[in-house]
């Protein structure tokens, strides 16, 4: 490499300007992303250091008035280096800017002051609370009830300060004196500032089953022995794997080293965290999407300073700057929302497993439902295997029961309940037990299929179900293939043929009329769009404040109610013809986390999965619990398609608010790059995109498959050198998605 593009000042917003200097014959070779080096600067003899961002043999100036490096500032490469490094990966891996990478890998100081919002909690039980108001409503000390009375009726959202100063007229002498009181705190950042006193720290922790310490020391070993491949902990939920993350964690810090953990936001509750500083104290820190910039970048900077040692948090918890990562956790790995939406659209698995390459840290992944990409790598040898089969001390699992819809149909029943759930349902309102009914809607548009015998409209070149638009028509969202929707079922001919939409709203209106009297509460973003509307509602469930909480899968991904013994999923089909290909692997994870919330409490519980494709064997293989099964089939489907992790797909993201331009481009694109596509590469579209309009953007996908992944990334390499030069195609946005997780 000849030329070297160096970033001379991080910490300003300007993180695109870099500078091509000549990369001199001795550091040939040597020199790499993010090494930092002292250069020549301005006319005026100035040397500065500044970060190599990238090597390339493209010289983007006069190559005669190119300046060299002087050398480098110092061997190695530092913390600052490395995230900038990961930052070139990531753009090279997945496609952005240069300045998209950097920021999402560093927290950028803001120069502007924000506004901390800061929120009045109650320090004590409701019963004090209770106690100590009813004391100063004999003393008649108004402003003091108020603010009380409102934090126990939560009159006043999430008790927000400013908005209790304006609405409750809350002054600063009665705060104060409320604080001093020891009844209210005050709180800048928000839920999960340490909630444990350090008395509570465990100092001895649970003795590790046999089965949890195998794993512990395996891994252990394999890394002093510097065997850095992944792990993979493949044990159902309630099997012990926190308590294995906690352990190499602790084993990690004794070393003085650090680590992160990644939660996904979801499962980021309070008990989970709990756990955590219960073990480690004031070690840990969160970070969470409710923090400000400035918050999340308070966090990073006592990481760096070795204030904090274990970083909680969702995927941006990654790049925490700890200086001596030793190991990064990532829990739930099979989350689709490992996978960013933004560019770029990095999976924090793969860059977790880069930034630890970088630094000499090993990476542990778990899950009850591996994803398909993870479990075929252990296959392959990449990753090491780890098994939990079995809940600790044995609990039971719960039972799971098939309900086959189109016999319903042909029993007559035409409610959203089977005969058989409604027994269920009935039977546990009776004995004041609670229900979850979910529906597991992903993608956009809904597809079409046969109520009689369950056939559902596919692609005939894609093997995805194809879904439908205004007017009856039916479009494929890989390939562009269009049909119209036929009256009668290609397959049986029954007339009962039509597009599938089903919504919370419709469930629980229907639950309230079947059963009268049943407390119902609905989660969905209609009912969580409130600010802390989420929590309240599950808080209220907990409390079993309602019979049955209904809601979309949002309802059944992390959280904890020891009073459910019933779950239902009511069209287990709604995901599964959602119409991408990670389809069947999202439903079969859905339905096996759905039933893994029947019955976590001592009462054993019951699943019911309501479908029109009882056969289907991610529905089958749910209902037996079966991972491997399900992996076999699923794997034999990608390997057929050859979708990942069979070969790779990678997504051109079209987008436009100029729908004719956005047509015109699209076929333009396509020319463009059949025009430089090896035959390796297979260019499929381009076709609407799922959500074809969003917020008056007009979005159409180009795919492009490959069995290797160098290719893909060398195309993209390509394609954005030359479309600058492309007047038509400047006139609209494209975004990579390197082997999509989530439909678009
Ligand atoms: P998972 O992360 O796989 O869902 P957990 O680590 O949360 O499993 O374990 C499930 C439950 O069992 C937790 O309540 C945990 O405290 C308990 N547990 C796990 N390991 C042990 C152990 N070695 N001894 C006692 N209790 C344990
Ligand atoms: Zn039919
Ligand atoms: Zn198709």
């Amino acid at each position: 490499m000849k030329f070297a593009n160096i970033i001379v000042d991080i910490s300003l917003e300007k993180l695109d300007r870099t500078f091509q200097y000549r990369v001199p014959e001795e550091l040939q070779g040597i020199l790499k992303e993010g090494m930092q080096v002292r250069i020549p600067f301005g006319n005026g003899g100035r040397t500065l250091t500044g970060y190599v961002l990238e090597l390339t043999d493209t010289c983007e100036w006069d190559e005669k008035k190119l300046k060299p490096i002087l050398g480098l500032a110092e061997k190695g490469i530092r913390l600052e280096g490395q995230l900038i490094a990961l930052a070139a990966w990531m753009r090279r891996t997945y496609g952005s800017t240069m300045n998209q990478a950097l920021k999402t890998v560093l927290p950028v100081k803001k120069s502007v002051q924000e506004k901390i919002s800061r929120k009045v909690r109650l320090a004590v039980t409701r019963e004090e609370a209770e106690a100590a108001l009813a004391e100063m409503e004999r003393k008649h000390q108004t402003a003091r009830v108020r603010i009380i009375k409102a934090l126990l009726e939560q009159t006043v959202q999430d008790m927000d300060y400013a908005a209790a100063q304006k609405e409750l007229g809350l002054t600063a002498a009665t705060a104060r004196k409320l604080m001093e009181l020891g009844l209210i705190r005050i709180e800048s950042d928000t839920i999960f500032r340490n909630p444990v006193r350090p008395s509570e720290v465990q100092a001895h922790p649970f003795t590790l089953y046999p089965a949890q310490q195998a794993i512990v020391e395996d891994v252990a070993a394999r890394a002093a022995a510097g065997d850095l491949r992944p792990s993979l902990i493949h044990g159902v939920t309630g099997s012990g794997k926190t308590e294995v993350y906690m352990e190499l964690i602790a084993a990690v810090l004794e070393q003085g080293k650090e680590a992160v953990v990644l939660i996904p936001e979801i499962a980021l509750t309070f008990q989970t965290v709990l756990r955590f500083y219960r073990r480690f104290g004031d070690q840990v820190s969160i970070i969470h999407s409710k923090l400000s910039a400035g918050e999340r970048y308070d966090q990073f900077e006592r990481a760096r300073r070795g204030e904090v040692k274990v970083m909680i948090g969702p995927r941006s918890a990654l790049f925490t700057p700890f200086p001596r990562l030793g190991v990064i956790v990532i829990d739930e790995e099979h989350e689709g929302s490992y996978k960013s939406e933004n560019a770029p659209r990095y999976h924090a698995r793969e860059a977790a497993i880069e930034r630890a390459r970088m630094c000499g840290a090993f990476v542990v992944l778990g899950s009850a439902t591996p994803s398909v990409d993870s479990y075929e790598r252990t296959k392959e040898g990449l990753y090491r295997l780890y098994e939990l089969p079995l809940r600790v001390e044995n609990r039971a699992m719960p039972e799971t029961e098939v309900v086959d819809l189109r016999e319903e149909l042909r029993m007559g029943n035409r409610s959203i309940f089977s005969a058989r759930l409604k027994e269920l349902m009935e039977d546990r309102l009776r004995k004041g037990e609670q229900i979850m009914l979910f529906l597991n809607r992903r993608g956009y548009a809904g597809f079409v299929s046969c109520r009689a015998c369950g056939h559902v409209i596919k692609c005939p070149h894609c093997d995805v179900s194809l879904s439908l638009h205004h007017g009856g028509r039916m479009v494929c969202h890989y390939c562009g293939y269009q049909t119209v929707q036929p009256k009668k079922c290609p397959s049986c001919g029954s007339a009962y043929i039509g597009a599938f939409r089903a919504g919370t709203q419709q469930v629980a209106e229907a639950a309230a009329k079947t059963f009268p009297g049943a407390r119902i509460l609905r989660m969905d973003f209609d009912t969580t769009r409130q600010k802390g509307g989420y929590e309240r509602i599950l808080e209220a469930f907990s409390k079993k404040q309602a019979d049955i909480l209904v809601g979309t899968q949002m309802i059944v991904k992390g959280h904890d109610f020891p009073g459910v013994t019933l779950v239902g999923a009511l069209a287990a089909d709604l995901s599964l013809y959602a119409g991408d290909y990670r389809a069947a692997e999202r439903t079969f994870q859905l339905l096996v986390q759905a039933a893994g919330r029947a019955g976590r409490g001592t009462t054993p519980g019951t699943a019911v999965i309501q479908t029109y494709s009882p056969d289907h064997y991610s529905i089958e293989t749910a209902a037996d619990q079966d991972y491997k099964a399900f992996f076999e089939k699923e794997m034999a489907f990608r390997r057929m398609m050859n979708y990942p992790p069979a070969a790779h797909l990678m997504a051109l993201y079209l987008m436009s608010e100029d729908e004719e331009a956005l047509n015109r481009g699209a076929v333009r694109l396509k020319a463009l790059a059949m025009s430089h596509t090896r035959q390796e590469i297979a260019l499929i579209g381009p076709s609407d995109a799922g959500l074809s309009k969003l917020k008056d953007v007009y979005r159409k996908v180009l795919y492009l498959k490959c069995t290797e992944m160098n290719y893909l990334t060398e195309w993209k390499g390509w394609l954005e050198a030359v479309l600058p030069k492309e007047k038509q195609l400047s006139t609209f946005n494209i975004q990579f998605d390197m082997d999509p997780v989530n439909p678009f």
